[in-house]
């Protein structure tokens, strides 16, 4: 076995032992790269001086692979945008700093949409990710990089985020196990928002168990980031031990499983899921969230909404790209965005700043505001007769680069995502089976309350050992 084929627990156990450094580590996972990104196109710039010298000072610590919009010091930090490019990061992030204090170093930076949005990579500005199990299929997106170097090999785990689906998805697309935190569970410090009511950072790992690991070391209350309560974060992976799904009462919500373009082998393997869970000792119980019909639309409207604001902060001044055609000041800030920002990021400005105009706020942003709510009453009401809901985590397994064209369709990827991120609960997306016809991976979804990644934690587990 390589070295970069190790999970993080794996790696953990070996480097306690003495059996390997953390730069032979590194070092097996930069030849991995150099091997295999020029196909694969996982990581967008991979700092080899960086890592080695990161891990020779931490020899007992675990590489790991950071999505491109996570600032760590002395590192671009594009989010995969002409507008960054050429952006070094002047400070690390909180999640950087949690994770170095718990043995843990970045190691090359991965592939995502532009800015975070989108489903498949394609949105990059800065180049092609293609799907490992099938070379000629999209990774997901948006943390299309990490799931790639997940299911790849290409690095021990990686660092994702979500606001709709984006760990979630990739994760189904390449073999991964997901895990979006609870709003407020993560810190967003240092952190480049896409939608700052949405956004989570979380774990693309290769088992439960090394997300488990990965989470608690992100995890926590910090000072820069207010949404973070102090509450303190519990031992993810040792309350993992004795995990199973014994008397679990599973939530089944047929407005997750009635849905028209469910790919039928999402579909087959979904309900094979559920069998699975209720042989193993689950409870299936049959919950309802009425309001689930209108989660796509609030998010495409609270999301650019933020976005639009958000992003006013590029404009030619303070970061990256400057247009060489700017006359004046304001010619300065137009010019250097429209040719900076790639076209989904334009629309989604263009879409926000409709909503939050004068005269549409009411009609758009503060009713979505409103049917966010009856959203997340319908989860509060579904956890009290289940304690977690079960559900296909994408409609359809990896499609074909270039297939989805028009955009509403590529949004209908985070149908099944999107309604939880609202809600600001967690969820995971863990790897339950391949289509039979086209060998491709699928995962399920398990959604749990508000701050009960433990229990998450728990049935992922109990799900990834019967699954
Ligand atoms: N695909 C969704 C979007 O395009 C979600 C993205 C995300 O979670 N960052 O907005």
């Amino acid at each position: 076995m390589e070295l970069y084929e190790l999970g993080i627990k794996q790696a953990q156990e070996g480097l306690a032992k003495g059996e390997f450094t953390c730069e032979d580590i590194t070092k097996s996972v930069i030849a991995r790269y150099h091997e295999r990104n020029a196909e694969i196109g996982a990581y967008l710039t991979f700092d080899e001086e960086q890592a080695l010298a990161l891990a020779r000072a931490n020899p007992k610590a675990v590489p790991i692979a950071v999505k491109d919009l996570i600032n760590v010091a002395g590192q671009p930090c594009t989010c995969a945008s002409k507008i960054l490019k050429g952006y070094v990061s002047p400070y690390d992030a909180t999640v950087i700093k949690n994770m170095k204090a718990a043995g843990f170093i970045p190691a090359g930076r991965v592939n995502m949409d532009e800015f975070a949005m989108g489903s498949s990579t394609e949105n990059s500005g800065l180049g092609v990710t293609r799907n490992p199990y099938d070379l000629s299929r999209v990774p997901g997106g948006s943390s299309g990089g990490s799931a790639a170097a997940v299911g790849g090999n290409m690095c021990i785990a990686a660092l994702g985020t979500d606001t709709g689906g984006s760990i979630r998805q990739p994760a189904s697309f390449c073999n991964c196990v997901g895990v979006k935190p609870s709003y407020g569970r993560v810190s967003r410090y240092g952190v480049t928002a896409f939608a700052s009511s949405l956004d989570q950072v979380g774990p693309m790992a290769k088992s439960v168990e090394d997300a488990a690991i990965l989470l608690k070391a992100l995890a926590g209350h910090d000072e820069m980031d207010g949404t973070t309560p102090k509450d303190p974060v519990p031992d993810y992976a040792a309350s993992l031990a004795g995990a199973s799904m014994k008397g679990v009462r599973i939530g089944i919500a047929k407005e997750y499983f009635d849905v028209k373009g469910m790919d039928p082998e999402v579909k087959r393997i979904t309900d094979e899921a559920v069998r699975k869970c209720e042989a193993a000792g689950a409870e299936l119980v049959e919950v309802s969230l009425p309001h689930t019909e209108y989660a796509m639309a609030v998010y495409y409207i609270i999301a650019p909404a933020e976005a639009s604001a958000n992003l006013a902060r590029f404009d030619g001044v303070r970061y990256g790209h400057r247009s060489d055609a700017a006359k004046d000041v304001f010619s300065l800030y137009t010019k250097s965005r429209a040719e900076g920002f790639g076209p989904e990021v334009k629309r989604r400005i263009i879409m926000g700043t409709y909503v939050l105009s004068s005269g549409y706020y009411d009609a758009y942003y503060g009713r979505a505001q409103k049917v966010r709510t009856l959203i997340k009453r319908d989860f509060d009401a579904a956890f009290e007769k289940c304690d977690a809901l079960l559900t296909p985590c994408a409609p359809t397994p990896a499609f074909r680069i270039g297939e989805l064209q028009d955009p509403l369709t590529m949004y209908l990827n985070d149908l099944f995502t999107i309604p939880s991120s609202l809600a600001g609960v967690c969820a995971s997306s863990v790897p339950a089976g391949f289509t039979n016809d086209t060998k491709l991976p699928v995962g399920v979804q398990f959604i749990c309350g508000g701050f009960e990644e433990e229990k998450l934690l728990r049935i992922s587990r109990a799900f990834e050992e019967i699954g």
